[in-house]
C-alpha cells in the first residue's frame, strides 16, 4: 500500500517569490517523507512563483500540485479553506506543513475542522518515535519551553511550523526534477466572509532576513532616543527593531517589533538596548548567534541569553557605540 504524502502549502500573494518559510518546511517535509518512504508534495494556490519548481526541486519534492481559479486571488481564507479541503479529499495526506504567519493561522485550524485532521500550532520539528508513528514538537509559553506530542488516532495531520523553527537545508541527495500537476476543486460555491481591510507594510528589507539587529526597548527613556538604536543599526549595516511597548506606545511603526507578536528573527547579531528580556520578546530573538545586551539593571533577564553584556545607562553607551561603529 502507498503511504499518504506530506505535503507543504503555501499561497502566492503576488509578493515575489516563495512566502517566507516555505523553504523551512520543505525540508521538515522532506525528512517527515524521507523517514516514512512518502511522496513529498509542495502545494501551491494561485498562480506558481517563478522559481518555485527549481525550488521545490532543491529541497527534495517529488511533485509541484497547483489549484488555480479566480476564488483564490489575493488572501481568501474561506477559498482556501475549501481548496485544500477539496485537494484533501482527493490527494489524502499523511500530512499537511504550513509555515506559521499571520494568514495561516486563519486556515489552518480551519482546515483541520473541516477534514477531522488533527492539528498543531507553533511546531518547531516532527521526527518518527519508537512506537514507529510521529512525534511533533511545538514551543509553548512563548517559546519559554517545548511540548513533545505523539500524532495518533486521526488519519492526518495539520501543522503549522513556526517562523525561524529551524534552518533550510536543501536536500541531501541533489535537487529533484519535481512536475507541476494540475488540481482541480470546485470553488463556485465560496462565500468569502473575512476580508482584508489593512496589511502590514512589507516594501524593504525585512527583520526575518536580517543579519544584524539593533533592537530598543523602554529603557530607552522616550522616542527620542530611538534614533541611537537607527543610528547604530545604519552604522553597523543592520535593522531597527523595538520591543512591544514602544510599539504599543507609538514610539515606532508595529513592523519592527520583535517577539512573540511580532517578528521571529534569527540574526548572525542581536544587539538589545534598555530591553528588559521578557520571553515574549526573547521568542522572537533568542535564536540569534551572538546577543549583546545593555542594561542599567545587572539582574535584567536579558542577561541570561546574551553571550555579552553591557552593565550601564544605553543613552550613554549607544553614543559611544555609534562613534566606533562608524569609524
Ligand atoms: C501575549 C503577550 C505577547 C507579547 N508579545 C511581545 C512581543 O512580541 N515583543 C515584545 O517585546 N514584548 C511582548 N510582550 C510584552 C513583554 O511581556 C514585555 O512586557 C516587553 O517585552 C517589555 O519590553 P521592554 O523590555 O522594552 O520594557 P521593560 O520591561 O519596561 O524593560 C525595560 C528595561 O530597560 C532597562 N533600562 C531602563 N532604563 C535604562 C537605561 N537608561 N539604560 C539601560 N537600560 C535601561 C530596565 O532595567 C529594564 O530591564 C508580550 C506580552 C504578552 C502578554
Amino acid at each position: 500500500m502507498e503511504t499518504k504524502p506530506v505535503v507543504v502549502c503555501m499561497w502566492n500573494l503576488g509578493q515575489g517569490g516563495l512566502p517566507v518559510g516555505t523553504e523551512e518546511a520543505l525540508t521538515l517535509g522532506r525528512k517527515v517523507a524521507s523517514a516514512t518512504g512518502a511522496r513529498l508534495h509542495l502545494l501551491v494556490l494561485g498562480p506558481l512563483p517563478e522559481e518555485c519548481l527549481e525550488t521545490a526541486g532543491r529541497f527534495g519534492a517529488d511533485d509541484v500540485d497547483q489549484i488555480e481559479d479566480a476564488a483564490l486571488e489575493g488572501f481568501a481564507p474561506d477559498a482556501y479553506v475549501d481548496a485544500l479541503a477539496g485537494y484533501c479529499q482527493q490527494e489524502s495526506p499523511a500530512l499537511i506543513l504550513f509555515s506559521q504567519a499571520a494568514d495561516t493561522r486563519l486556515v489552518a485550524p480551519r482546515l483541520a475542522g473541516r477534514v477531522g485532521a488533527g492539528v498543531l500550532m507553533n511546531g518547531v520539528d516532527i521526527s518518527v518515535g519508537e512506537s514507529g508513528g510521529l512525534q511533533a514538537t511545538a514551543s509553548a509559553y512563548g517559546g519559554d519551553t517545548q511540548m513533545v506530542y505523539e500524532l495518533s488516532g486521526a488519519a492526518s495531520y495539520v501543522v503549522a511550523l513556526s517562523a525561524n523553527a529551524l534552518l533550510p537545508e536543501p536536500a541531501e541527495g541533489g535537487p529533484t526534477q519535481p512536475g507541476c500537476r494540475s488540481i482541480q476543486v470546485d470553488l463556485s460555491g465560496v462565500n468569502e466572509r473575512i476580508r482584508v481591510i489593512e496589511q502590514a507594510r512589507t516594501e524593504g528589507p525585512r527583520l526575518e532576513d536580517a543579519d544584524i539587529i539593533v533592537s530598543g526597548g523602554r529603557g530607552l527613556g522616550g522616542p527620542e532616543n530611538y534614533k541611537l538604536i537607527e543610528q547604530l543599526a545604519e552604522a553597523l549595516g543592520g535593522l531597527a527593531g523595538a520591543s512591544r511597548p514602544i510599539v504599543d506606545e507609538g514610539w515606532v511603526d508595529s513592523s519592527q517589533q520583535v517577539g512573540l507578536t511580532g517578528k521571529i528573527t534569527r540574526p548572525a547579531l542581536y544587539l538589545a538596548a534598555g530591553i528588559s528580556g521578557a520571553s515574549q520578546h526573547m521568542a522572537g530573538c533568542s535564536a540569534a548567534k551572538t546577543i549583546v545586551a545593555i542594561n542599567k539593571d545587572p539582574d535584567a533577564a536579558i542577561f541570561r541569553y546574551a553571550s555579552y553584556g553591557l552593565v550601564g545607562d544605553c543613552l550613554e553607551i549607544l553614543p559611544e557605540l555609534i562613534r566606533a561603529a562608524r569609524q
